[in-house]
């Protein structure tokens, strides 16, 4: 059995020096690779070097999260283009990038203001995939509808589009299926509230579910409310196969296949 962590985040494992023994614990657990996914500047270049030094292991990506949008996201964004276009291992998507309206300010004048940062960052990064022929990477909280509106806008390509941690419903992911876009699952799909989520997941078919822990967060079942890791996205396959009736096995090479075909794993030097 081979299982990828199509979704997480290294950078706190790399500050405690856990690289290796994160990296051998995955590889217990199934998990031959992981992508490691760009969130701001900051991250950027640890996870180029990652890719570098665990070819083969560990894929990445460069973006900016909604969350990490603030008032000079040009700025950041400008060292972006640089990791597609110079020297050194590419990423293999762009990402993540999107729209959170969860961790906005209350204040209402200054919630609009940094959302309305968060769509020009997103719109910058949507015509960046697209000029690049990328894959994308959206995250997506409170914001689904303005999501997928600003994709259509925009004309991104949607079978190179995935809604990461997909925490919407059936309704939601209908109208991402009938663009032809695609969600992807993390250990949310394991906790009993979550049944929405699970439908969403059924909605989309079980021969086209993609797999992630977003690690260091949203440990799943039985890990809950511990610090996540990439290995622990075995026990986000274990639940989709429990809940759907289908083999571990069988979900197992399904997101496996589906990933590799969506970064394009395996086929970048
Ligand atoms: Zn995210
Ligand atoms: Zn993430």
């Amino acid at each position: 059995m081979e299982l990828i962590d199509s979704h997480t985040h290294l950078e706190s494992f790399h500050q405690r020096g856990e690289i290796p023994e994160i990296l051998e614990r995955a590889r217990e657990n199934a998990v031959g690779e992981m992508v490691t996914v760009g969130t701001d500047p900051d991250d950027w270049d640890l996870y180029r070097s990652l890719a570098e030094q665990y070819a083969g292991q560990v894929h990445y990506t460069v973006g900016l999260h909604p969350c990490h949008v603030e008032a000079d996201w040009e700025e950041a964004l400008a060292k972006l283009p640089y990791f597609f276009t110079g020297a050194g291992k590419k990423p293999v998507a762009l990402g993540e990038t999107g729209l959170d309206r969860f961790h906005l300010p209350k204040e209402a004048e200054e919630a609009e203001k940094i959302f309305a940062w968060q769509k020009a960052a997103f719109e910058r990064q949507i015509e960046w995939a697209l000029e690049w022929g990328m894959p994308l990477v959206v995250h997506s909280r409170g914001a689904f509808g303005e999501c997928l509106e600003l994709l259509r806008t925009k004309g991104m390509t949607p079978e190179k589009t995935v809604f990461h941690c997909f925490s919407d419903g059936p309704e939601e992911m209908r109208a991402l299926a009938a663009w032809g876009g695609r969600a992807s699952f993390t250990g949310i799909f394991s906790y009993k509230s979550a049944e929405n989520v699970r439908q969403a997941a059924a909605e989309q078919g079980w021969d086209q579910i993609m797999l992630e822990t977003d690690a260091p967060y949203l440990a799943p079942v039985p890990h809950r409310g511990k610090r996540n890791e990439p290995g622990w996205v075995c026990h986000v396959a274990e639940a989709v196969a429990k809940y759907s009736g289908e083999p571990l096995e069988t979900i197992a090479a399904r997101s496996t296949a589906v990933t590799r075909r969506f970064y394009r794993l395996g086929e970048s030097a």
